[in-house]
């Protein structure tokens, strides 16, 4: 999950990482009323999921009230390099004395973090790197200890500063470092840390990617990424907790497993289209059975809902419990067809039955589809 440069600098600000004062705007009144309460000059910057704004003409100065509004209006219009702007962040304007480099990723080859420094930060950072690799220092991390204080020091040594200033420097190396393992990073780099005219520091940008796979461990940024699904099923369906993507048929799926999913629906696109594709992983409870056939069955136009499940690992008696109390409390008309094989199989038959659901007992889903179709044409 990548964050919008205003998220990452509410992360980078939590955690030590002095950013400018600034505010998030989605309009160009919004915009105005910012520049009102930060006060002028301000940089306006194109909030999009893409770097090198600054050579595209996404990030630029305003000296006045006009140009605030002119600015952010042409801006929050603007398409960079195939990423819509989706806001404009209305920052105080930094005098640059000089820009550094800080930055973490994983080291693929070595599976581990690699802080990177380099004393030319900005715009030109990929030139300086292929150019002047000299100029680029870097050392791994070690995954268990993390960045240590005095790594971070030995680091910043490197870029020439002496006193406060390598004082400051390393101190924000070591909160990035601490911010990388806290919140499960996999980018988070900060180009270009600007050492202003009056001495203080600031990360003048922020980018911050974070492990999907990590997200149950930061609920907020979970949120956050629900709520950026711009499908409202497929929103639905992530709080669910199953894969759902949204077709325009009308047999909704239910699939354990996405590879019987996909064969599942090329199967059924024989005859006639799949309202979405579902797969429910390997945490099947009858909680998830039942939030899947809810979110299938939101769709006005379904005909008839074909489940397709294996319990291997999913406990599939549970996973009927589910389905028969919906069909139950929601009143389900539409035909729904099963195919449940594996682990208590016969004790799934039993609900499923019981609760009105045809069960196909054979092995082959094709022969499962065939009844589907035979019952939808007896419908007709
Ligand atoms: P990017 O091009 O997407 O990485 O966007 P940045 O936020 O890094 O901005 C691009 C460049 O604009 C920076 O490298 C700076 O040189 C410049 N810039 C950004 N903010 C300021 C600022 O407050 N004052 C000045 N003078 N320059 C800035
Ligand atoms: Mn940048």
């Amino acid at each position: 999950m990548r964050l919008h440069e205003y998220e990452a600098k509410e992360v980078f600000k939590k955690c030590g990482i002095p950013v400018p004062e600034g505010k998030v705007a989605f309009s160009s009144e919004e915009a105005v009323r910012v520049a009102k309460e930060v006060g002028l000059p301000l940089v306006i910057k194109a909030q999009v999921f893409v770097g090198g704004r600054g050579k595209a003409g996404g990030v630029k100065f305003a000296k006045n009230l006009k140009e605030v509004e002119e600015i952010s209006d042409k801006i929050l219009k603007m398409d960079i390099k195939g990423y819509k702007v989706e806001g404009v962040l209305v920052e105080k304007r930094l005098n640059i004395e000089k820009e550094l480099y800080l930055g973490m990723t994983i080291e693929g080859s070595a599976g581990k973090p690699a802080v990177i420094v380099s004393s030319e930060g900005g715009v030109e950072i990929e030139e300086t790197a292929r150019n002047y690799p000299q100029r680029i220092s870097s050392i791994q991390v070690n995954v268990f200890k993390g960045l240590k204080s005095y790594e971070a020091r030995f680091l910043v040594k490197k870029l020439g500063l002496k006193g406060e200033r390598l004082f400051k420097v390393s101190n924000i190396l070591y909160n990035l470092g601490n911010l990388y393992r806290n919140y499960d990073a996999l980018i988070a780099e900060v180009n270009p840390l600007v050492i202003t005219t009056e001495g203080e520091i600031f990360a003048a940008d922020a980018v911050l990617q974070v492990d999907d796979s990590s997200l149950f461990r930061h609920p907020e940024l979970q949120a956050k990424a629900i709520e950026r699904i711009p499908d409202e099923l497929e929103r639905e369906a992530k709080n669910v907790g199953v894969t759902y993507v949204n077709l325009d048929g009308d047999i909704g799926l239910i699939c354990s497993g996405a590879g019987l999913g996909m064969a599942t629906m090329d199967m059924v696109r024989r005859k006639a289209k799949p309202a979405n594709f579902l797969e429910t992983g390997g945490g099947m409870t009858k909680e998830l059975m039942a939030g899947a056939l809810r979110v299938v069955m939101k769709k006005k136009n379904i005909r008839a809902v074909f489940i397709n499940v294996y319990g291997g690992i999913n406990p599939i008696h549970e996973g009927a419990k589910g389905v028969v109390e919906v069909i139950k409390e929601d009143k389900i008309k539409v035909p729904i067809v099963a195919k449940a094989l594996g682990n208590r199989q016969e004790e799934t038959w039993g609900i499923l039955e019981e609760g009105g659901v045809k069960v196909v007992k054979e092995s082959r889903t094709s022969k499962a589809i065939e009844e589907l179709f035979r019952i939808l044409k007896e419908r007709e």
